[in-house]
């Protein structure tokens, strides 16, 4: 028997007794001739006691951090001064027989030691000993669990779909497989099993869920992954109301399974109001500071800039907080709004009953109108922008309003805050393909498809927690003439729909139910339930930035063999580090 005990599990009620315990050496320290060696494994941390006149004692002389030894000893209550509030903090073990198990060079780092992402991934194994780390994963299994005990408790069947499958459109680049028995034939990776969801609707699975691998080979930014796992849901028979309320529910219960309590009831924003009033899609309400529209206050400003916008069918717009601001700090934010294509921006202050600003002479009229309107105190500051496009001006607002949150309000973002954002357009041009694209996917059921373009809203719907998009979803068509009427309208031809959604098509001509789902981010949910904003910090294994695995080296060379199995040559100056 290698281990009688764990090393997060004895208490006082053991004293007395003799034990086996099995881990990592966490740490060793020598107290004239005494030795006591914390204990780790993913339980928790014992001290282990060697007296010099142990047998145990020659060994431990041997044993160095992060070797794998077995202590055979007896477990003593502490000294009452000597006790701590940890785990075992009762008792510690005196060693009669060490075993070493496995011995441990000085590793690159120790768990949980402060060092570079690099690093802690290149030795994930080390990193993953940490406490963080380890409570990270435990976390992640817990969600996990939590999740499919809600949904098999709700009748949803769990159902794998394929890895290796034709390419589905989410708006991604896929990763594409080469297919040695089809040679110059490609598999995709999926981006999300969308279609093949669908099809089990139709197949009469009419719940299911999968705990879904996604890979899009997408420019990372600092919060995604080149492979990501979505929980991803289907449902027949629902209508959107159905869905959003049951994955309220769902959503609430895992949560609170990790001991995180969300509101008894989400609130539901239109996509227009989220815009206008936070200039984004997946709003952090969390610091208040909404978007207000000053547009009628400086209708008949003097100001020349603010006056030729309005003239222009433009907006005034901006926000009320009470940050501390000045000049310097003024043209730092001006730069984020000026990204957007903005001039600058506008700002007050209201100090000793006073206007504050260094516009305050062009301005005076329009101050006394807003701080009547908006009932301005002591101490408030309003940033103001105008500008012709209202759209661009609520992001660009909606960006300099969350920055400021993170900068200032940094208690307040420790809340939870959970809502939808439903009724979203349908489409979203594409400036650079010169045609309109489905804003979620082309699979969505439009509201009013006969609608010109722009006006077309979507059954979809997003779930938001504290500004991140948890999950998305939408209603499906599951008719086949709508369907190909939309291919159409972003631009597929008759023949290429055939071609790339011909199996879908069939389908929905054989006997489709009403049907709509959803898919949540898992990463980004343990993410947010960890208070980590590094989704790699929930993840064991992931790939930094640029999509490498610093642990394994992928992506890496293949032999010249294996390529020609696959009757693929590399162009050699595309080719970065060639090995044969
Ligand atoms: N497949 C969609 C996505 O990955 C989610 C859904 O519509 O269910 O974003």
């Amino acid at each position: 028997m290698l281990r009688t005990h764990t090393c997060g599990e004895l208490n006082k009620k053991h004293a007395g007794m003799n034990v086996i315990l099995s881990g990592w050496v966490s740490r060793i320290r020598d107290l004239g001739g005494i030795k006591f060696i914390i204990l780790r494994d993913r339980y928790g941390e014992t001290q282990v006691v060697v007296n010099p006149d142990s047998d145990a004692y020659s060994t431990a002389q041997e044993i160095g951090r992060e070797f794998v030894i077995q202590v055979e000893g007896e477990v003593r209550e502490r000294p009452e001064e000597t006790k701590t509030n940890t785990l075992t903090g009762e008792i510690e073990v005196y060693a009669s027989k060490i075993n070493i198990l496995s011995t441990a060079e000085v590793p690159p780092f120790f768990p949980g030691e402060k060092v570079s992402e690099e690093l802690r991934l290149r030795y994930r194994y080390i990193d993953l000993r940490s406490k963080m780390m380890k409570d990270n994963i435990i976390l992640r299994h817990k969600m996990a669990q939590a999740a499919r005990e809600f949904l098999n408790k709700h009748g949803f069947l769990e159902i794998e779909t394929p890895f290796l499958t034709k390419s589905t459109p989410e708006g991604a680049r896929d990763f594409l497989v080469p297919s040695r028995l089809q040679k110059g034939k490609f598999y995709a990776l999926p981006q999300s099993p969308q279609l093949f969801k669908q099809l089990l609707m139709i197949s009469g699975f009419d719940k299911y869920y999968q705990f879904a691998r996604c890979f899009r080979d997408e420019d990372l930014r600092a919060d995604r992954q080149p492979e990501f796992t979505q929980i991803d849901i289907e449902m027949s028979f629902i209508d959107e109301e159905d869905i959003l309320k049951i994955m309220e529910e769902f959503i609430r219960f895992v949560y609170n399974s990790v001991g995180i309590n969300l509101p008894e009831k989400f609130d539901r924003l239109t996509y227009e109001e989220a815009m206008e009033k936070y200039g984004s899609d997946k709003p952090d309400r969390r610091f208040g500071m909404e978007l207000l529209d000053f547009t009628e206050e400086f209708i008949d400003t003097e100001f020349r800039v603010v006056k030729n916008i309005l003239e222009i069918n433009g907006s005034v717009k901006g926000f009320i907080t009470d940050i501390p601001i000045s000049r310097k700090i003024a043209s730092e934010y001006e730069e984020i709004v000026k990204k957007f294509g903005l001039g600058g921006l506008l700002w007050f202050k209201i100090e000793n009953d006073k206007v504050i600003s260094p516009t305050a002479k062009f301005l005076s009229n329009n101050y006394l109108k807003l701080k009547e309107k908006f009932k301005l105190k002591e101490g408030d500051v309003v940033l103001l922008a105008a500008y012709t496009n209202r759209n661009v001006l609520n992001e660009a607002l909606g960006t300099l309003r969350l920055k400021i949150g993170k900068e200032h309000f940094s208690e307040k973002m420790k809340s939870f805050d959970a809502l939808w954002v439903i009724d979203f357009p349908f489409l979203e041009w594409n400036e650079e393909e010169q045609r309109y694209v489905a804003r979620h996917h082309p699979f969505t059921l439009p509201k009013n498809l006969d609608d010109s373009p722009e006006n077309i809203k979507a059954y979809a719907y997003d779930m938001i927690l504290n500004g991140n998009e948890l999950g998305g979803g939408s209603l499906r068509i599951y008719n086949e003439k709508i369907q190909e009427k939309v291919f159409e309208l972003i631009g597929l031809s008759k023949t290429e729909a055939r071609e790339k959604f011909g199996f879908l098509l069939d389908a929905l001509q054989l006997g489709a139910p009403p049907h709509g789902g959803i898919a949540f981010g898992f990463d980004r949910m343990v993410a947010i339930a960890s208070g980590s904003d590094n989704i790699r910090d929930v993840i064991a294994f992931p790939k930094t930035a640029s999509g490498v695995c610093q642990l394994t080296g992928a992506p890496s060379d293949v032999s010249k063999m294996q390529l020609e199995e696959l009757g693929i040559i590399i162009n050699n100056s595309n080719r970065k580090n060639q090995k044969d």
